[in-house]
């Protein structure tokens, strides 16, 4: 007999008023008992909607149900013939847009965990598990991946496995992409990332870091000079957008890809690092979606007052509810309906404030939500000594500008065949955030692997 009980076991997590003083992961994961209650609500349906809800296909059901039995190594081996990152994804996905939104329990109460039931199967084989990698033989094929983000990781596993030999070339000095430089720690820590490449690593794949591609070396470089067979373009959307308003290159004013780089890879995060970042006492967050939640938890995390102002109401918010409320319930202030207009100089060249106007809901605009206008006069100023802005990235244009015969869309996007994900350049391959502009983690992964299947039907008859 199922569970019908119409609530998901709920996840233990650290209470608001000490998390929020710490970056230790927020939600400390199901018990194994946990886990088999709540794999006791799925109803294993014949038509198994949650699984065309996967961008990779997981195979839920049949996982769920080797948890249900509690022979959790089974269920690892099920998710992971399609999700090489399970203990990633089960942490960062938004489940309640994809699986979970196909879940038949969820007409009725809520959807069965899903998610949730990942991570758990994923942390249990961390602690429990056994990895046997077998480094395949050399087929004597290069492929050269840029970015080592989910895209390049899930691509270069892929081929590593195909007997291709495979090189990472990674601007930062840590591997991982956004899953290290952009997701806090609080939500998906560092350590499981670096599992993942060290499998990676000992499967021969070689990663080069601190190698910035159009900098230090060319696309065109690799292929002509260094007899690279294909290329895989994985660089992401990491350039920021800013507001255009007065006072943006003041001291104290950072993109949300800055501010959370040096908390994440800069180590602000560790209590006796000197990061310069540390001392700001108020914090505004420029934004409404899951970066600018990110950006804002973490600045409460490091003592400040934290405000996040944005231009329409909380219904148009684009980030997950479950980090609104999350950042709520730590003591964040919402500003909302709030536009800035100005960032103001203390007279020494550092932000003292943000200056913004009231805003209300006008008529639905091109994306479909009621479009913000300004209230005239409603002028007031919040203190602040650091502003983070956070509206949006776009990809940098260095590789594209510096690589011959790359095509991008009007947002900077590199232009791939949506079948085969080789760009407008024959042997180069791109996929992820490059291709589609700030998405997510799982979207980039499923790009990376089909690009992977391309490069081997193109070079396996070269
Ligand atoms: C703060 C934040 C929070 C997020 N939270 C979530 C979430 O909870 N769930 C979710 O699904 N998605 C989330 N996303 C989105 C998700 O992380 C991205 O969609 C995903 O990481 C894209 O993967 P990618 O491989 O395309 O690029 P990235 O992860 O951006 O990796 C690209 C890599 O390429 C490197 N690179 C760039 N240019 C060069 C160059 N010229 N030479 C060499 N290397 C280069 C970069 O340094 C980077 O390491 C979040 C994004 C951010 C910024």
């Amino acid at each position: 007999m199922p569970n019908m009980s119409l609530e998901k076991v709920k996840m233990p997590e650290q209470a608001p008023d000490i998390r929020n003083k710490n970056f230790k992961e927020v939600a400390t994961g199901y018990t194994a008992e946990m886990a088999i209650e709540e794999a006791g609500r799925c109803l294993n349906c014949k038509h198994k909607p949650c699984v065309n809800g996967c961008p990779v296909n997981v195979r839920i059901p049949e996982f769920i149900a080797e948890v249900a039995k509690g022979d959790f190594l089974a269920a690892y081996k099920v998710i992971t013939t399609t999700n090489a990152l399970p203990a990633v994804c089960g942490r960062v996905c938004p489940q309640e847009s994809q699986c979970e939104s196909k879940c038949v329990r969820g007409l009725k109460g809520e959807p069965v965990a899903i998610g949730r039931l990942e991570r758990f199967v994923a942390d249990w084989y961390m602690e429990n598990g056994k990895d046997e990698i077998v480094k395949p033989e050399s087929n004597g094929k290069k492929v050269a991946i840029v970015g080592s983000g989910p895209s390049g990781l899930a691509c270069a596993g892929d081929l590593a496995k195909l007997g291709y030999d495979v090189s990472i070339f990674e601007a930062f000095h840590t591997a991982g992409g956004v899953l290290v430089y952009g997701i806090p720690e609080f939500r998906l820590p560092k350590t499981i990332v670096q599992k993942e490449i060290d499998k990676l690593s000992a499967m021969g794949v070689k990663v080069m870091t601190n190698m910035v591609i159009g900098k230090v070396l060319s696309v065109d470089e690799l292929i002509d000079d260094m007899g690279f067979d294909a290329v895989f373009i994985g660089s992401g959307a990491g350039l920021p957008s800013f507001m255009g308003i007065e006072g943006e290159a003041l001291v104290g004013v950072y993109s949300a890809n800055e501010y959370l780089t040096r908390i994440n890879l800069m180590k602000a995060y560790i209590e006796n690092y000197d990061t310069p970042i540390k001392n700001s006492k108020a914090v505004a967050v420029v934004g409404g979606g899951n970066v600018a939640m990110d950006a804002a938890r973490c600045a409460k995390r490091l003592g400040a007052e934290v405000y996040i102002v944005y231009r329409r109401s909380e219904e148009e918010m684009p980030a997950r509810l479950e980090e609104i409320h999350h950042a709520k319930e730590e003591g964040i202030q919402f500003k909302l309906l709030t536009n800035p207009v100005k960032i103001v100089n203390d007279g020494t060249g550092k932000v003292c404030g943000i200056e913004c106007l009231e805003m209300e809901l006008g008529e639905p605009d091109a994306s479909g939500r009621r479009r913000p206008v300004a209230k005239e006069g409603s002028n007031f100023v919040i203190d602040v000594d650091t502003v983070v802005m956070s509206i949006g990235t776009s990809p940098n244009p260095l590789i594209r500008s510096t690589t011959k015969g790359l095509e991008t869309n009007k947002k900077g996007c590199l232009i791939v065949n949506e079948d085969t994900m080789q760009t407008t350049r024959e042997g180069i391959y791109a996929g992820g955030d490059a291709v589609t502009g700030a998405a997510t983690v799982i979207l980039a992964m499923g790009a990376g692997k089909k690009a992977a299947e391309s490069i081997h039907e193109y070079l396996k008859n070269k």
